[in-house]
C-alpha cells in the first residue's frame, strides 16, 4: 500500500501551536517509548512516511503565524551566515557579530536574544538571507529520521509539524507499537 493511501486520513488535524506545550508534555513520555520502538523499524520505510508527512503539514501550517522555533530557539550562524547576513544588513562582520551574536557552550556563534531580534509580527525580516539553520529546521525532510529522534521529542514541544509528524507515525505503526508496550515490565 502506498505511504499516501496508509495516511491520507490522519493528514488532516494540525495542533494549534498556543496549545503545544501542555500537548507535547502529556505525551512525551509516550514519545520516549515510541522512540524505542522506532530504533526497531525499517530506516526507509519510515524516512518515506516522516518525508510525505512533511510535505503534507507543511502546506497546512502558516510559520509566520506560528513563529514558535524563531521564539524559542537560537539557531547556530556559520561564518557564511555571518558574512550574508551582515553584507545585507551593511553593517561589517564585526559590527553585526558585536550587535547581534553570542559564543556558546559548544563555541558556536547564535543569536544573543530570544525571540530573536529579526522576528516580526510579519515573519522574519532577513528572510531571503536568514541562517541556513533556519532555512533547515525543523530538519524533517532529511534522511535518517530514526538518528535524529532525541531532538525529534525534543523539538516536539517547539513545531507543531515535528509534534504531528510523531504523532502520525504512532497512528502510522498502531499495532506494532501496541505490542511493543504489551511487552514493556509495567505493561504499558
Ligand atoms: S533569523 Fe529569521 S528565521 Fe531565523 S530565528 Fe530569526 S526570525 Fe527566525
Ligand atoms: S518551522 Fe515549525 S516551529 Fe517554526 S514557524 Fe514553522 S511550524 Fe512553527
Amino acid at each position: 500500500m502506498e505511504v499516501s493511501s496508509k495516511l491520507e486520513e490522519v493528514c488532516i488535524t494540525m495542533i494549534d501551536p498556543k496549545i503545544l506545550p501542555q500537548a507535547s508534555k502529556k505525551v512525551e513520555e509516550e514519545n520516549w517509548l515510541f522512540r524505542s520502538f522506532l530504533k526497531g523499524q525499517d530506516p526507509e520505510e519510515v524516512d518515506e512516511t516522516v518525508h510525505y508527512l512533511h510535505e503534507k503539514l507543511f502546506e497546512q501550517i502558516d510559520c509566520v503565524a506560528c513563529s514558535n522555533c524563531c521564539k524559542s530557539i537560537t539557531p547556530n550562524l556559520e561564518n557564511e551566515d555571518i558574512k550574508r547576513i551582515s553584507q545585507y544588513l551593511g553593517e561589517t562582520e564585526k559590527e553585526f557579530t558585536v550587535k547581534y551574536l553570542l559564543k556558546n557552550q559548544s563555541g558556536s556563534w547564535v543569536f544573543n536574544s530570544s525571540p530573536c531580534k529579526f522576528l516580526t509580527p510579519n515573519g522574519c525580516s532577513i528572510y531571503e538571507v536568514r541562517p541556513r539553520a533556519c532555512r533547515e529546521y525543523p530538519h524533517t525532510n532529511k534522511p535518517e529520521f530514526i538518528s535524529r529522534l532525541i531532538i525529534m521529542i525534543e523539538n516536539a514541544s517547539v513545531c507543531p509539524v515535528v509534534y504531528e509528524i510523531l504523532e502520525k507515525l504512532k497512528n502510522r505503526y498502531t499495532e506494532g507499537f501496541r505490542d511493543y508496550l504489551s511487552f514493556m515490565p509495567d505493561n504499558w
